[in-house]
């Protein structure tokens, strides 16, 4: 879609990437990391400053006290946390739990380690064509864990419908975890990016910590998403698991950004928090802008994506309303099908998700502005042979 975007010089509001980059204080860091000699390897876990700065901003936000040296580890973005995560802890058969939609690398990453996948579909308010609740049902949840399962693979805040999950839905969690003695692995990328609801790792309920490996990284915090620079955190012996299964990805990260990254965690504490303030804005205009053009819109309390449900312009398949929007309105969007078992796959099911698109609204004000004017100028609605 990206690619749709700049071939047919549409705005684009698919991807997910800010077109402003992070504080120039911390780029400042990386150059002179990079010009002062910080070229080498970095070691395996990552650079003691880096994992000293993360067991602070898990200590300062969430009261965790972490050891850094054996309780931290620096991975390639969370992206490499979530395959290191994978391959270390699932082996050949077992299920793993996992939220859906969801996050297109946790279907990729598991089949890699030869586990099977158990959806626990977000409820969307019951009627298929309700604009989506993205809730968490307990009884969902439970009814998928087998006597194979693993681990719980959760992501919150949520992408691509951007929920937080609360206290009461994590404790769900966690009460089915502990029962079953079940692992869990959380992805926690857009911890800061919440609009006056708090986020909640996990790893904090009671009984919890010794069960969770907590992933995280610089990208949507700081802006930084071309850094991949990511950690994972939980106790010892699941971070040396995740650690031996990232030996052989990338052994160890990039080493100039660590410091810079490390800076950014201890001294500019206040960029995510004026960061999450300006998307909430930009939400806000987003979600009411893609209201007035027609869309029905779940507006997220976290992540900066916004999901709608295209049904009362008339169209139901997602894909082709994204194929169709930038020749009509010069706009980039995301179809949320991707995010959703294939229906053979799971023959649970079919066509979920597909009345549903996802929209960024990392852009700046203008950007959006633009989109949404494009928008409301052009007609959106579906025609016959597209219904
Ligand atoms: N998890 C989720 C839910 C994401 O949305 C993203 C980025 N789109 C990532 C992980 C990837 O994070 P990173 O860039 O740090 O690898």
């Amino acid at each position: 879609m990206s690619a749709l975007a700049v071939a047919t010089g549409s705005v684009n509001l698919g991807q997910g990437f800010p077109d402003v980059d992070g504080p120039q204080a911390a780029i400042r860091r990386a150059v002179a990391a990079l010009e002062s000699g910080a070229n080498q390897y970095a070691p395996g876990p990552g650079v003691p400053a880096l994992r000293e700065a993360i067991a602070r901003h898990q200590q300062r936000h969430y009261g965790m006290d972490l050891d850094p040296m054996t309780e931290v580890v620096v991975t390639t973005g969370a992206t490499e946390g979530i395959a290191a995560a994978m391959l270390a802890l699932v082996e050949p058969g077992d299920e793993v739990v996992v939220l859906e939609p969801y996050y297109d690398s946790y279907l990729a990453t598991i089949q890699m380690a030869g586990g099977v996948r158990r959806p626990v579909t977000l409820s969307l308010d019951g009627s298929p064509d309700a604009t989506p609740g993205g809730r968490l049902d307990p009884a969902a949840l439970r009814a998928a864990i087998t006597p194979r399962a693993r681990l719980i693979l959760l992501n919150s805040p949520h992408n691509p419908t951007g929920t937080v999950l609360s206290r009461a839905e994590l404790q769900a969690v966690a009460d089915a975890a502990i029962e079953h003695d079940l692992l869990v692995v959380t992805d926690e990328v857009y911890e800061h990016l919440t609009f006056g609801v708090a986020h909640v790792p996990i790893a904090t309920l009671p009984g919890m910590w010794e069960r969770t490996l907590t992933l995280s990284s610089i990208g949507k915090s700081y802006s930084f998403t071309g850094w991949k620079v990511g950690w994972a955190t939980g106790p010892a012996e699941l971070v040396g698991a995740l650690l031996a299964a990232k030996q052989w990805l990338t052994f160890t990260s990039g080493a100039p950004l660590q410091p810079a990254a490390a800076y950014a965690l201890d001294e500019l504490g206040q960029w995510p928090v004026e960061l999450a303030a300006s998307l909430r804005d930009r939400r806000d205009l987003l979600c009411a802008g893609l209201s007035d053009v027609g869309l029905d819109v779940r507006v997220p309390e976290g992540t900066y994506f916004a999901v709608t449900d295209i049904s009362r312009l008339g169209w139901a398949d997602g894909d082709a309303f994204c194929r169709a929007l930038p020749e009509r309105a010069g706009v980039v969007a995301i179809p949320l099908q991707g995010f959703y078992d294939p229906p053979t796959d799971s023959g649970r099911r079919s066509g979920a998700g597909r009345h549903l698109v996802r929209w960024t609204f990392c852009k700046r004000p203008e950007v959006i502005e633009e989109a949404l004017g494009r928008l409301g100028k052009a007609d959106l609605r579906a025609r016959d042979q597209e219904r």
